[in-house]
């Protein structure tokens, strides 16, 4: 079979990443090299200790603690953090925490010139991507802007320990959809590809062992990794079906983020399947299913493979457990072809409906 020769557009983005158990330790010599000697550290009230913990390890480098982080970034909170962050005269932004947390330091960077450290302490992988997003009156903008980008991520797998096996399971799932879209993405390169496929395997090879043993690093290290991968992948390409999916169950119906993710997954992947053979053949061979004869990584079972990860690591598995109403579905697929945008197979009204349908009962994909 002949492949079209290789054309592709690759932007490095600028981050320094200290990857291993223990690197917290290196904290204060990473807010040194970023030049910084009043950081304002950022938690969600969940987190409030460890963000404690943060400023007493910075010690004299540390101005404050703001810990009002809450999911998707309400303007009124992010108004408070930027007043906050001028007021002590901060001069960097710490966050340890998740995506939320992440989410209230982009929104201090985006309007400042402050440069965030970020400590993740789950999967989902906002501390390397430009991306932003702010919730004003019920409806969530996103925006890229590269001042928004963390300038150091500090990983330390230790800190994930505390994270519950079934915030591990999802945010793990939403991170593994951050390497299928990016594997089938309109920007796809060489690169993402390899670093989205080695993502799923880390991920996938991670996750199983985390949910059973929350405390084992080693598992914990390689999800991390797998983490890392995605958010890179997230970070450099576009997404598709997928996320756009996710984005309008999540802002419509206040469905949970990581959970709407690792239920829609499989089922995107089955609709994006036929138009994206060697985007699945990727993601098969990362999640180790292969052929009937076992030679071959087999493309059309990605899409079920991604399902049974999912009950393998007791996630919810349909929107129904969710809190999706049957009346829904119709909503969500109008508002989902509303605005058109990039997959791979073209979006249909009747394919998305059908799409919605089966996650809504947790339908193994075929
Ligand atoms: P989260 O940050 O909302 O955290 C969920 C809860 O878990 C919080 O209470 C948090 O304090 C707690 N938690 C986090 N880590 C913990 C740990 N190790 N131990 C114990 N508790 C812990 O959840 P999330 O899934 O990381 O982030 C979701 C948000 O991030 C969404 O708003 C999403 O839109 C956004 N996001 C943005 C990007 C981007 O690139 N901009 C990427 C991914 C996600």
């Amino acid at each position: 079979m002949s492949q079209a020769p290789l054309a592709f557009v690759y932007d490095v983005l600028p981050s320094r990443v200290v990857f291993g158990i223990g690197s917290l330790d290196k904290l204060t010599e990473e807010i040194d090299r970023l030049g910084a000697h009043r950081a304002l550290v950022l938690s969600t009230p969940e987190q409030r200790n460890q963000g404690r913990q943060i400023a007493d390890r910075l010690g004299s480098r540390a101005v404050g603690l703001f810990d009002k982080a809450v999911m998707h970034v309400p303007i009124e909170i992010a108004e408070q953090a930027r007043e906050q962050a001028k007021a002590l005269g901060a001069d960097c932004c710490v966050a340890v925490g998740g995506g939320s947390t992440t989410g209230l330091a982009k929104a201090i960077a985006l309007v400042s010139t402050l440069p965030i450290l970020a400590i993740p302490t789950t999967y989902a992988g906002s501390e390397m991507t430009p991306i932003w997003g702010l919730t004003e009156g019920g409806v969530k903008k996103t925006g890229r802007d590269p001042r928004v980008l963390p300038k150091t991520v500090l990983y330390d797998p230790t800190l994930t320990v505390s994270m519950p096996a079934m915030l591990s399971a999802t945010s793990g799932m939403n991170s593994i959809a951050h390497c299928v879209e990016a594997l089938y993405s309109k920007d796809a390169n060489p690169v993402i590809s390899m670093m989205a496929e080695e993502g799923i395997r880390a991920l996938a090879q991670g996750l199983p062992v985390v949910v059973a043993e929350p405390a084992n690093l080693e598992a914990r290290s390689n999800a991390l990794y797998g983490a890392w991968l995605a958010g890179m992948s997230l970070g450099a390409v576009g997404m598709a079906l997928h996320h756009k999916l996710c984005h309008t169950l999540g802002g419509t119906f206040n469905l949970p983020h990581a959970e709407t993710h690792t239920v829609v997954l499989p089922h995107a992947t089955a609709y994006t399947a036929p138009a994206a053979q060697e985007a699945m053949s990727c993601i098969a061979r990362a999640l180790g299913a292969r052929s009937p004869d076992r030679t071959l990584p087999a493309p059309e079972l990605a899409a079920p493979a991604l399902y049974d990860l999912a009950v393998s690591l007791g996630a919810p598995t349909s929107l129904a457990a969710l809190g999706l109403k049957p009346a829904d579905l119709d909503k969500a697929a109008d508002i989902a072809v509303q605005n058109p945008y990039y997959n791979p197979r073209p979006i249909t009204r009747e394919g998305i409906r059908a799409l919605l349908q089966d996650a809504f009962e947790g339908r193994r994909p075929l």
